[in-house]
């Protein structure tokens, strides 16, 4: 693996934001794919079963350190890690139509969406590990120096040790990207952004019901919040109308069905109600 992307960080919230600088200066998104249990690891006190490692994941520089866990995240053009569930759905799908042949005129149509995946192999990598400082390798490196500082720091115990919590980032290179589009271009498939979303959320609690009138609020908030100077082509900061519509209708739909949006939505309502102690409302809960 190349080196020159790696950095550390000194907290995992640290490492996500430097995901997302590098997404937005590389019109990129990437999505988990899997994170060992270790990585969210606070406790550090019980590591005397770990491993010591010196250069298996990161440049050697003299320092034993253990390894917490990793966690990867796949370009979202990347690998389809749910094909076999689609499978099966478009399967069981297949059999209830064979048990009920009348649906089989219905217009009605079963699409798995899977154009996103492109089977791209770019990928992040986050390895959160924890260093031990006082153990480093004096002068010259050797298995003998090496061995010798592992031992110390077993008999150690690995208490009462100084220990550096790290998250070591492997950005990987812009041009890692295979069969799809990038940069500018690729904006056109980016995914909403989780603030964005976030803020379509707060704009239907606050009772903007108009797609035209939700776009115009998006676009000031990208700009004057985020201060966020992004291509209109790029959907993850300025979605289309369908986008808007469809989180506008998922936000609404969720207030009804999810327990705690109708919390939320009471909270909202009580609000109301003592704020506009002449109208009355009625919150129906399904
Ligand atoms: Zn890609």
């Amino acid at each position: 693996m190349s080196t020159i992307n790696l950095k550390y960080h000194p907290d995992i919230e640290s490492a996500y934001a430097a995901i997302r600088k590098y997404e937005l200066e590389t019109t990129s998104k990437y999505i988990l794919y899997y994170r060992e249990a270790g990585f969210n690891q606070k406790d550090l006190d019980n590591l005397d079963k770990k491993k010591i490692w010196w250069d298996n994941h990161i440049p050697f520089d003299g320092i034993p350190y253990c390894l917490l866990g990793s966690e990867v995240l796949d370009c979202h053009h990347g690998p389809d890690r749910h094909v076999n569930d689609k499978k099966k759905l478009v399967a069981q799908k297949a059999e209830m139509e064979e048990e009920h042949l009348y649906t089989k005129n219905s217009k009605k149509r079963f699409l798995v969406q899977s154009t996103k995946k492109m089977d791209c192999k770019s990928q992040i990598i986050l390895k959160a590990i924890v260093k031990f400082p006082d153990f480093k390798v004096d002068g010259l490196d050797s298995i003998y120096r090496r061995k010798k500082c592992s031992a110390n720091l077993r008999a150690a115990n690995f208490n009462h040790v100084k220990k550096d919590l790290r998250i070591v980032l492997f950005l990987p290179d812009a041009n890692s990207h295979e069969n799809h589009l990038i940069g500018e271009f690729s904006g056109y498939s980016q995914p909403l952004d989780s603030l964005v979303k976030e803020h379509i959320r707060e704009l239907v609690f606050d009772g903007v019901r108009k797609v035209s009138e939700m776009k115009r609020h998006l676009n000031i908030f990208v700009k004057r919040e985020l201060s966020l100077d992004i291509p209109l082509t790029n959907r993850r900061f300025h979605p289309n109308e369908r986008d808007i519509r469809n989180h506008m209708y998922l936000t609404l739909t969720k207030t009804r069905f999810s327990k705690n949006d109708q919390q939320n939505l009471q909270c909202l309502v009580r609000k109301w109600e003592a704020e506009y102690t002449l109208d009355t409302f009625f919150l129906r809960l399904g």
